[in-house]
């Protein structure tokens, strides 16, 4: 059997256009800041993308570039002006910051309110409670890819591989409060295989290339890799060995194509709910 291919870029192309259908019936521009600091190439090309992507949907986008030698001190007063900023739904700093500037710091500093990466503290222990707030747009990614394959986690043994706060966390949460039953399995589990092979959702976050092997999957799993590593080529690879894993697998995510469109499109989600939700607490 050849698994089914599940398009993030068609799905994200979908969720975008259905966002800025819903902007446009608004009577305001909901405004994005994302705040980078120092020349990370790669970030830089991540907020490019991310402000395009705002603004073709018709937000508001506000990219605040500070030097690299940028005061953790003076990194905080911006982040003070934006969250008084009425025209501001959404703060995002992009990682990695500069050494002098502590990373928890920066995001306890955001009002959770516009908290779109859902790293504050307070979403953080919302999301793990079961309660409502903004969750991590790469697992929430996930959730809308599973959705759009109409893979249903209620009830499912699903298997996520990584424990990150960013990606492994979150995401377990997410499948949890969508009822499936959740393994998280990382760098000191005993036996991966093992732990694979019982999913019938598998989600690899780990950041190694080709490490689930086709024989680590069960016939028939949906298999979601959000794995990005760029090989000695040049050329993305995910966390799974594609050829393999598509042989045995009933549905798949490509390395690129899969998780990596739909972050974006869901920061954008994210934005628009802080944006609704601000507005309907009067603030
Ligand atoms: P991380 O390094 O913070 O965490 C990796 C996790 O994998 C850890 O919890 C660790 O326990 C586990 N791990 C490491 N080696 C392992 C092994 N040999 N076996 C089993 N588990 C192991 O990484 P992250 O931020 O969670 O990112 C994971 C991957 O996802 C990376 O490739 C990253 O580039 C990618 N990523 C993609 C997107 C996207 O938009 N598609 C977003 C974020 C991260």
């Amino acid at each position: 059997m050849t698994a089914r291919l599940i398009d993030g870029k068609a799905v994200a192309a979908a969720l975008r256009a259905e966002l800025a259908a819903r902007v446009a019936a608004l009577p305001y521009r909901p405004g994005l800041a994302v705040v980078l600091v120092g020349e990370d190439p790669a970030s830089a090309v991540y907020v490019r993308n991310k402000d395009r992507a705002a603004a073709a949907a018709g937000f508001v986008a506000h990219t605040i570039r500070l030097p690299a030698a940028t005061s953790e001190a003076a990194l905080l007063a911006e982040i003070a002006r934006l969250n008084a900023d009425p025209q501001i739904d959404g703060i995002l700093v992009q990682l990695p910051l500069p050494p002098q500037i502590a990373p928890a710091h920066v995001i306890a500093a955001i009002d959770p309110a516009k908290d779109v990466d859902g790293f504050h503290p307070l979403n953080v222990g919302a999301l793990a409670s079961g309660r409502p707030g903004l969750v991590p747009c790469t697992p929430l990614g996930v959730m809308r890819l599973l959705a759009a394959a109409g893979v249903a986690p209620r009830g499912a043994r699903a298997v996520v591989l990584g424990r990150s706060a960013i990606v492994g966390r979150p995401m377990a949460a997410l499948l949890l409060a969508a009822d499936a039953t959740v393994t998280v399995a990382h760098s000191r589990s005993r036996d991966l295989a093992g732990e694979c092979r019982r999913a019938e959702i598998l989600v690899a976050a780990v950041g190694r290339a080709g490490l689930v092997r086709g024989d680590w999957i069960a016939p028939g799993a949906t298999v979601i890799d959000v794995g990005i590593n760029r090989g000695a080529d040049g050329r993305l690879a995910g966390d799974v060995a594609f050829a393999e894993a598509r042989e045995v697998a009933g549905a798949i995510t490509p390395v690129p194509g899969g998780v990596g469109p739909m972050t974006i499109a869901c920061l954008l989600e994210n934005t628009l709910t802080a944006a609704a939700g601000r507005r309907q607490a009067g603030r």
